[in-house]
């Protein structure tokens, strides 16, 4: 039994080798989704909702056994730095530089004016912070 087991451990982490795995914060969302769906599917009975579930864990599936672990790695990325940016914005203005269009990320000090130099350009322009 327990060769049996050390077999199928090994055949498995062969078919997962060069797979993306799946284990990152956008699969989290997929499956938590899908169970969040089954559940209210279990409070309601409409019965669209457990087909619905059927999506984000086909998705979460898709993305454990792509063999494109870059593409995978890049939307996790790109998913995980929206949030990032929009918890920023709470404590955070984002303005654009006039002259070079530059994102330039200045602390909220409610309400007060100040100058602000380009980083990039080094152009010089007031804006209500
Ligand atoms: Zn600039």
């Amino acid at each position: 039994m327990q060769n049996f087991m050390n077999r199928l451990r090994y055949q498995l982490a062969r078919w997962m080798s060069g797979r993306y795995g799946g284990r990152d914060v956008l699969n989290f969302v997929f499956l938590g989704v899908s169970i969040l769906l089954d559940i209210l599917f279990m409070i309601f009975r409409i019965p669209i909702l457990t087909f619905a579930s059927l999506i984000p864990l086909g998705i979460a599936i898709f993305r454990t056994f792509s063999r494109n672990i870059q593409k995978r790695y890049d939307e996790n990325r790109k998913f995980v730095n929206f949030f990032k940016n929009l918890a920023a914005l709470r404590t955070h203005h984002i303005y654009r530089c006039p002259k070079c269009r530059q994102k330039i990320r200045i602390p909220r000090k409610g309400g007060k004016t100040v100058e602000i130099t380009c980083p990039k350009c080094h152009e010089h322009f007031r804006k209500k912070i």
